[in-house]
């Protein structure tokens, strides 16, 4: 499958003139070879790839990489690795480098090499590997449906143990040694639980604030398997049944989430999709209080392409994983967001996440 991979990016540098390669973003490098470590640099040519790293991951990556793969464990930095296989392959001429992965003095650095050099030029890409990645295959798929079990299963243990008095910190910790104890190999994210008023700040992280009788609590959250990512948004009440307001704000974004989840197309454009949700909610009178886009993909990150936005013209990809997660944001009053993970297929969306969408109350 990786192999698959390398090839058909050998051959979209090949319609673009470029002999090779620099992958630097330690994502798109495991998506290619496997490695999961921290450091690492990538260099793929028509004919193969070579991974550079150190020796922390001497033993790692014989177990992670595929063996189709060169590796060298770079004596000292991997970039003085890098000139020095460079130097030894007179065939790469023109060389792309990932411009939205490296920083200034990097580039600054090896702009500087090539002019010593003068044998090889750079050519910048943007989003090369990430185009390949938004296409999940069938193995992608089997990963993020397990970390979405793992992310439910501890969403599951974590709300009988949430109660009147507790901290939005308290309750983020609960859920985040669930998430551990579940298997999740990491946090994709900073945690997100936001009570009462705070419910309505979209990003907000996890407070001090105690949380009162009747709040509403927005739990953003997600889970990792062999580096897949769920991402997933329940929003409840605590300590008291919902009041009507509660229910009306809950039940649109519901049933716009439902509507998004089950129109959504592969082929369709990003903004087409975004325009699923938000024309509901706009009809409803709230638009003004749905200030984000609709969704992102998920994959070996947590917000990767494609985007579902008012300014997203690209088509979403078949087999793409994408989020649908509207929201209702009322300032001083609170918010609710409610977000699944759906599987781009061929015979249509598949909703991946299972955990119940009613507004409970704690
Ligand atoms: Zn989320
Ligand atoms: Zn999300």
């Amino acid at each position: 499958m990786r192999a698959t991979r390398r090839a058909r990016l050998g051959a979209l540098l090949a319609d673009r003139g470029m002999d090779a390669m620099l992958v630097s973003a330690l994502p798109n490098i495991r998506y290619l070879t496997g490695f999961s470590g921290s450091n690492a640099l990538l260099l793929v040519t028509a004919d193969g790839a070579t991974l550079l790293t150190d020796f922390r991951y001497a033993t790692q990556v014989k177990t992670e990489v595929d063996p189709a793969v060169e590796v060298l464990i770079a004596p000292a930095s991997l970039w003085a690795e890098l000139w020095r296989i460079l130097g030894a392959r007179p065939s790469i001429g023109c060389l792309a480098f990932e411009t939205a992965h490296l920083l200034h003095h990097e580039t600054q650095r090896f702009l500087a090499a090539g002019a010593e050099g003068a044998r090889w030029q750079w050519a910048p890409v943007v989003d090369l590997v990430e185009g390949l990645r938004e296409s999940k295959d069938a193995g992608e798929v089997a990963e993020i449906r397990a970390a979405i079990a793992i992310a439910e299963q501890a969403l599951g243990a974590t709300l009988p143990l949430i109660h009147v008095g507790m901290t939005e910190l308290a309750v983020a910790g609960e859920l985040e040694r669930a998430l551990r104890v579940a298997g999740s190999e990491g946090f994709p994210f900073e945690t997100i639980v936001a009570s009462g008023p705070r419910s309505a700040l979209p990003h907000a992280r996890a407070s001090t604030r105690v949380i009162a009788r009747g709040d509403l609590l927005l739990i953003d959250f997600g889970a990792i398997h062999h580096g897949y990512c769920a991402d997933i948004t329940r929003t409840f009440v605590v300590g008291a049944p919902p009041t009507d307001r509660q229910r009306e704000i809950h039940a649109l974004v519901r049933e716009s989430n439902g509507s998004a989840s089950a129109l959504v197309r592969r082929g369709m454009r990003g903004r087409d999709a975004d325009a699923l949700a938000r024309d509901y909610i706009e009809r409803a009178g709230f638009g003004e209080a749905f200030g984000h886009s609709l969704g992102h993909g998920i994959g070996l990150e947590v917000h990767e392409a494609p985007r579902l936005a008012k300014t997203a013209e690209a088509p979403l990809p078949p087999g793409a994983v994408v989020t649908i997660e509207p929201g209702v944001y009322l300032e001083g009053w609170g918010g609710v967001r409610i977000e699944d993970d759906v599987l781009l297929g061929p015979e249509g969306p598949v909703v991946l996440t299972s955990f119940p969408r009613d507004l409970v109350q704690l």
